[in-house]
């Protein structure tokens, strides 16, 4: 019998709900259960990769292809288990779901109605997860706030789940916040009251409060907040902020939250949790490193959220190489107008992102040469590899007009270009190039010994790729392709020769580091950026060799 642990929130949002579903699902997979996280999402759209990354933040991509929410990303980078589509549900899903089973004449007449059509729905999705991942323990965690309208069908369908399978298979937590009034120097459980009184009267009492503060919550307080929330003592979850996101798991299991929610569900741990490794990865992450300075140059820089996986990349490889990055959040657009480059010219390494439509591209594509020509290490993602490689054409075509045909329809250099399968695609979700693909590398480039092995998959998310008329005439004068797909057909990899460190990737290795595992092309290029700011041990005599052209 699947467990389920439900988690929503109250208060306010963005205290940290999916930190702590992902923390969570650490606690239980350290005690030997196969663990799921599933998000559901209360907005109409059917996934957020159409959506503005100022309206989401990042748009996740898992191995199957699905656009997911960033929570996605906390959770797979906590528990390390590769998620599934049906992780991530939005109200989009289940209404056009409904929808055109209605057109189809499934319902044979009926009226169709929240209550039961959409939240058997719901129910059907959340039953999916075990079945698509083979999870003993299954957390779904409920987008938003409780009290908003748009998420009552999903509370509606937890509520329903619990009668159903009974409350030894389910449990529910409520993560909210405890603000802290500065004048009298204490903290507030009331909102913390009104939220569960929200919640009970849709027929929900919660059994564990995790309550978030920045301030340490002492006896008195989660006495308090038991007696008011009908949760035992012990059941209160005093989670205060950390600068160090992966001591979350440490902090709840101090708390006795796995312990708690084992014995919940009457469920006997397999292992005893050895948090080792863990205690050994915080603890690094607290000791004073050098400092090196990464430029990330991009365009959505005000909303640090668009670039979620890709900061905790750069925080898994500066852990590794044993240095800590300050990114330097540099707008793209702000570069094409002469400002911000004393900042660029700081740095010690450049990142350009991903990204779509063409207001900063000039400014990437400046930081692009700039990186070049003064041979500071590069990392391009995606665009940033595109870019990269119009950049390239520009200078050694010698034709300033030379672009992708995204942002140049008519450009007489094409050199990045619309992908065969996309031409006359009209529809924009969900139809880009997008989950998991193999690559080869070329050996003696900075790709694979970054790598160390000749095959890799990576996860993919984009419609442009580089254009193959272009690789003779680029190769020639240095553009190395050292990652193709297994037919050669498409470059997955470009690398500039006799560069200290300038590679682009088509595909998103950030989606793929790990905190103990940090990605081998973000790794390679800490190192060269510890190199480049003199914080480096020097490297082994075959890494200052520049790489060979494929
Ligand atoms: N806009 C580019 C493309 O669609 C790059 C996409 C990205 O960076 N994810 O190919």
């Amino acid at each position: 019998m699947t467990k389920y642990i439900f988690l929503t929130g109250g208060v306010v949002s963005s205290v940290g709900k999916g930190v702590t579903a992902a923390a969570l699902g650490r606690l239980l997979k350290e005690r030997g259960f196969r663990v799921s996280i599933q998000k559901l999402d209360p907005y109409i759209n059917v996934d957020p990769g159409t959506m503005s990354p100022y309206q989401h933040g990042e748009v996740y991509v898992l191995d199957d292809g699905a656009e997911t929410d960033l929570d996605l990303g906390h959770y797979e980078r906590f528990i390390d288990t590769s998620l599934s589509r049906v992780c991530n549900v939005t109200t989009g899903q289940i209404y056009s779901e409904v929808i055109s089973r209605e057109r189809r004449g499934d319902f044979l007449g009926g009226t169709i109605q929240v209550i039961p059509h959409v939240t058997n729905e719901i129910k059907q999705r959340i039953g999916l997860v075990p079945k698509a991942t083979n999870a003993e323990i299954v957390l779904v965690e409920v987008g938003g706030t409780v009290g908003d309208i748009e998420s009552l069908p999903f509370l509606e369908a937890l509520r329903q789940m619990r009668s159903d399978l009974g409350r030894e298979n389910t449990a529910f937590i409520h993560v909210t916040w405890l603000p802290h009034i500065g004048a009298t120097n204490e903290l507030k459980t009331k909102p913390t009251q009104h939220s569960v009184r929200e919640l009970r009267s849709i027929g929900i009492s919660p059994d564990v409060i995790v309550a978030r503060s920045d301030h340490p919550v002492g006896d008195d307080l989660r006495g308090k907040i038991a007696l008011f929330c009908d949760v035992e003592p012990r059941a209160v979850i005093a989670l205060t902020t950390t600068s160090v996101l992966y001591e979350v798991p440490l902090l709840l299991e101090h708390e006795g939250l796995g312990d708690y929610m084992t014995a919940r569900l009457g469920l006997e741990s397999r292992k005893t949790p050895d948090w080792t490794a863990w205690e050994d990865l915080v603890n690094r992450w607290r000791q004073p490193r050098p400092q090196v300075r990464i430029a990330l140059v991009g365009k959505y820089v005000e909303l640090q959220d668009a670039y979620m996986s890709v900061r905790e990349a750069v925080r898994h490889a500066a852990l590794a190489v044993g240095v800590e990055a300050e990114i330097l959040w540099l707008h793209s657009a702000e570069l094409e107008k002469g400002k911000g480059w004393e900042e660029l010219r700081a740095a010690d390494g450049i990142i350009v992102p991903g990204g779509f439509g063409s207001r900063g591209i000039e400014g990437k594509i400046a930081a692009a040469r700039y990186a070049r020509e003064s041979k500071v290490p590069y990392l391009g993602l995606c665009l940033g590899m595109q870019l990269m490689c119009v950049e390239f054409a520009r200078t050694f075509l010698q034709s300033e007009d030379a672009n992708s045909t995204e942002f140049d329809r008519s450009t007489p250099h094409p050199v990045i270009d619309l992908l065969p399968e996309q031409r006359g695609i009209g529809n924009l979700g969900g139809t880009m190039r997008l989950g998991l693909y193999p690559c080869h590398l070329a050996p003696g480039t900075h790709a694979a010994d970054a790598y160390g092995q000749p095959i890799v998959e990576e996860r993919h998310r984009h419609r442009f790729e580089f254009n193959n008329s272009y690789r003779d005439s680029l190769g020639e004068k240095g553009l190395v392709f050292s990652g193709l797909s297994p037919d050669g057909r498409l470059v997955e990899i470009a690398e500039i020769a006799d560069h200290p460190y300038m590679v682009g990737s088509q595909f998103h290795p950030e989606f793929l580091s790990r905190p103990n595992r940090p990605h081998p092309l973000f790794k390679g290029f800490l190192e060269a950026v510890a190199r480049r700011a003199g914080v480096a041990s020097p490297a082994p005599a075959h890494k200052r060799e520049p790489a060979a052209k494929a």
